[in-house]
């Protein structure tokens, strides 16, 4: 596995002994994405469909989020019910620095109150035999969510199961604290929060415009204007979505881009060319999901040296 740094360097290309400059790779990249937005017909609501075809990368660049977003870009040539989006974080490259936090804050432009992502510390042993090491999390995209059925209990067709995995919140469904507590309870991840329709300068005379950006969530464009009452997805239950509108324009969630350890790989599982896939297989036998015991078949794998040790701290 890569230690993460190659797409800092310029790549050298083995065949013809040239060199591809990062902006080059970067633009090659840039001319898929916008392939993707504007050649491909607009997408129903949060669901992406075929996109064109892609070109490849140069022989022996093996940028890994180039990479990355050739296979997901590879996998939006595929029907929807073929993708199988996952995500594998590698528990010993995380140094717990929080930018993937602030990456996803910034991207679904959240207010206060909800993170669809958090780094906390974990601490295990005995004194003096103490360690700590940071653990990323968010929702983990069940294939067998329990949130669903509680928070469909009280509010019909609220959450729902997309065929390529993501578990999606409708938020004009998902409204009031009935159904937002019925799903917490629910969840085994503490990945859902409550958007009470907050902004962070509000009790200030010096109101920030970036409050009012425009956010993505699942394919729409949600406006947030101070002064309105509470309109979706304020009053109602968010969480990670693995960035689907990011996925759709072939791009990788904005936590992964940003990870400065190169700590979180994402991709199709189905596809045993992607990165994704290539990793599991290398990493046999030091993969974990958290809290498996609870039947939950969450779709976030982590990588980690002791998984016994690691399994019994997080069941
Ligand atoms: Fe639902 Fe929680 Fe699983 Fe996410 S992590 S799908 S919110 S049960
Ligand atoms: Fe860990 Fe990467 Fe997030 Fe930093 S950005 S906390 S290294 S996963």
């Amino acid at each position: 596995m890569s230690n993460g740094r190659k797409d800092t360097a310029p790549s050298r290309v083995p065949r013809s002994g040239t060199k591809v400059s990062r902006r080059k790779l970067l633009e090659l990249g840039a001319a898929a994405g916008t392939a993707v937005l504007v050649g491909g017909r607009r997408p129903p609501r949060g669901v992406a469909t075929a996109a064109p075809a892609l070109p490849a990368l140069p022989p022996g660049a093996d940028t890994e989020i180039l990479r990355m977003q050739v296979d997901i870009r590879r996998a939006l040539q595929k029907p929807v019910d073929q993708r199988n989006w996952i995500m594998v974080i590698d528990g010993r490259k995380c140094i717990g620095c929080q930018a993937c936090v602030v990456a996803c804050a910034a991207e679904n432009v959240l207010p206060p109150g909800v993170s669809y992502r958090s780094v906390p510390e974990i601490e295990y042993g005995t004194y003096p035999n103490l360690r700590r090491y940071p653990m990323p999390t968010q929702c983990m995209q069940c294939d067998k969510p329990p949130c669903m059925a509680a928070a469909n209990a009280v509010a019909p067709g609220s959450i729902t199961k997309r065929p390529d995995g993501i578990v999606a919140i409708d938020y004009a469904k998902f409204r009031g604290r009935a159904a937002f507590d019925a799903a917490v309870k629910a969840c085994p991840y503490r990945a859902l929060y409550y958007d009470d329709g907050r902004f962070y300068t509000q009790p200030t005379p010096a109101f920030q415009p970036y409050e009012e950006a425009v956010s993505h969530d699942y394919g729409r464009h949600w406006v947030r204007e101070r002064g309105r009452r509470a309109e979706p997805p304020a009053g109602g239950g968010r969480k990670c979505h693995f960035c689907l509108h990011r996925l759709n324009a072939g791009l990788v969630p904005a936590c992964v881009s940003t990870c400065i350890a190169r700590a979180i790989y994402f991709g199709d599982k189905n596809d045993p060319q992607s990165l994704v896939s290539e990793i599991l297989e290398k990493t046999a036998g030091k993969v974990l999901r958290i809290r498996e015991n609870r039947g939950t078949e969450p779709r976030v794998y982590y990588i980690c040296d002791d998984v016994p040790l690691s399994t019994s701290m997080h069941t």
